[in-house]
């Protein structure tokens, strides 16, 4: 009932996993963390066991419904404009929508399964706002394989997917993982401009999407010629693999329609951009996280000429 439920809701992919302690992640977190390839998001340090073992954060879960929501656009920015990543098009902010449905979805379970089935006493509902590895479990569920990009690939969507947990006090019929596919290819490593994935491992002090979003300071001066354009976010390893080529097609959610300026500003019109018509066009986006002042500046740096 409940991957059927979700699939009426809009979801394009549901399945579920048994919770478990995520023992092979808890090392390679460790060792990553180890390294500092998490730079200043010190918060990816804290909570390690909730973030490493779901039955830690919410007590008494035992199944991980995992939902996936294409987000692949329509319509593609001018050449010229500085470029938002994909994930923050739309005129709603993504943690909305899919908390939205999410909620419509335990309800649902609720009245089937018992208020019991979920702990009621416990945040047990994420959208990128917990110390969740949604990616693995994603894989966990049968929705795909995390690529050497590090996001997850869904062999029939592609990988521009947002990811929405459930987490249930309840047993049920898992899915099962499928093997990933790979295979020798190696295109988003080589097509990353900073040289972010390196031994298996994604730096993010090296990744675009950390120095445009997270990243509070200056984006140091040696990755200035090599943002490619990119001012909030970067699709560019996501771009260049042939799964999203193969699979990804526009999404037709229309929660999730974009902000139409985005289509139609060039750099000029990005570059001349006021406080005001930022907060106006963008009032309910994700790019609003973003603050004003920082996509400025990234749409300055990415303006330079070397
Ligand atoms: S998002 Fe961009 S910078 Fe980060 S790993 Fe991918 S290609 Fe490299
Ligand atoms: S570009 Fe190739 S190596 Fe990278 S995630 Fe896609 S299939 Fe895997």
């Amino acid at each position: 009932m409940i991957r059927e439920a979700a699939l009426s809701l809009g979801f394009d992919a549901c399945g579920i996993a048994k919770a478990d302690e995520l023992t092979e992640d808890a090392a390679f977190l460790r060792s990553w963390l180890e390294d500092e390839m998490h730079g200043e998001m010190s918060y990816l340090a804290r909570n390690f066991e909730k973030r490493t073992d779901p039955r830690v954060l919410v007590p008494g879960c035992k199944s991980i419904v995992v939902v996936l929501m294409n987000y692949y656009p329509l319509k593609k920015q001018l050449d010229s404009a500085p470029k938002i990543a994909k994930y923050a098009y739309s005129q709603v902010d993504y943690h909305t929508v899919l908390k939205a449905k999410l909620n419509e979805l335990e309800k649902q379970i609720c009245e089937v399964y018992g208020s019991e089935s979920v702990c009621s006493d416990y945040q047990h509902l994420f959208v990128d706002s917990a110390p969740v590895l949604e990616r693995r479990w994603a894989e966990r569920a049968g929705l795909g394989w995390i690529g050497k990009h590090k996001q997850l690939i869904h062999p029939d969507v592609g990988s521009y997917c947002f990811i929405g947990i459930l987490m249930l006090n309840i047993e049920t019929d898992y899915d099962s993982p499928i093997r990933p596919r790979c295979g020798s290819c190696t295109r988003c490593i080589d097509a990353c401009p900073t040289k972010a994935l390196t031994n298996g491992k994604l730096d993010a002090r090296r990744c675009i999407s950390y120095l445009t979003i997270e990243n509070k300071n200056e984006i140091p001066a040696e990755f200035h010629s090599q943002l490619s354009n990119c001012a909030l976010g970067c699709d560019i390893c996501a771009d260049a693999c042939p799964w999203n080529h193969k699979w990804a097609k526009p999404h037709l959610h229309p929660e999730l329609k974009a902000v139409e300026e985005l289509f139609s500003w060039d750099r000029e019109t990005w570059e001349s951009l006021s406080k005001e018509s930022f907060d106006q066009t963008f009032r309910h986006s994700a790019i609003k996280r973003a603050g004003y002042n920082k996509l400025k500046q990234n749409i300055k740096i990415t303006g330079k000429k070397d």
